[in-house]
């Protein structure tokens, strides 16, 4: 009953166990990412035509402010069925804790930010790919994330860890006009944040819009065209 309602919320979902990666989780987390076994991970799309128009967007502000818009309104979006979810936890008698929103429960502290792509490739859903961003193989990387911890028994959904599906592309790598993303298939090494914020911040300095998503728009996994 509780994972049809999540399906019938999300567009990509599923079920990881802590237990089977507690040590590395309270590693980087603390002991209280393991409060409750069970993550249920919900993926959201941005908006499909948007997405779209992201190779338009550094030649067009009005274009990449609405990606910029549509990128902050899917965490207001995803945001609001996490609630229903929690609100439904909740009725049937369960505990949940919304990873992505800890500043509502005064239970629950962890060392660093939570990221989803723990959870979500735990669960079988999703890898991270070079560009470093959550990539399922139905939408590529076009989604906003969130990990709901529960107590609710689940063990039937639960997924087993999704390995890089990237090989041999290199297309972001390619394609990233910050030159951020190296064709290695360690994420934590073919990216580098610094040199994707430094592009951002060029683009801001020169007066555009605060956004770019060429690696979100350009992986095949997600673009279909
Ligand atoms: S957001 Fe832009 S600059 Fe940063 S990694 Fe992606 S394509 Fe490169
Ligand atoms: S574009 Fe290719 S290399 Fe980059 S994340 Fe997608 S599949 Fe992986």
């Amino acid at each position: 009953m509780l994972m049809d309602y999540v399906k019938s919320l999300s567009d990509v979902c599923g079920v990881a166990d802590f237990r089977k990666d507690s040590q590395q989780l309270i590693e980087t987390y603390g002991q209280d990412i393991c409060k409750y076994p069970y993550a249920i991970v919900i993926g959201h799309r941005l908006n499909e035509e948007i997405v779209s128009k992201i190779p338009l967007s550094y030649n067009d502000d009005d274009i990449a402010e609405e990606y910029q818009n549509e990128y902050f309104n899917s965490f207001k979006r995803i945001s609001g069925i996490s609630h229903k979810v929690e609100d439904y936890i909740h009725d049937l008698g369960y505990n949940c804790v919304i990873l992505n929103e800890l500043e509502k429960y005064e239970d629950i502290h962890l060392k660093t930010r939570f990221s989803n792509k723990a959870s979500a490739k735990l669960a079988g859903i999703g890898w991270i790919g070079k560009n470093n961003l959550l990539t399922t193989r139905e939408y590529g990387p076009r989604l906003t994330w969130s990990t709901i911890i529960t107590d609710a028994p689940l063990s039937k959904y639960t997924g087993n860890v999704m390995e890089s599906l990237c090989g041999d592309c290199n297309i972001c790598v390619k394609a990233c006009p910050g030159g951020a993303i190296v064709n290695l298939d360690n994420p934590r090494k073919s990216y580098s944040p610094i040199k994707c914020g430094d592009y951002i911040k060029s683009r801001k300095k020169e007066g555009h819009p605060t956004v770019c998503g060429m690696c979100l728009y350009i992986c095949p996994y997600g673009n279909k065209i």
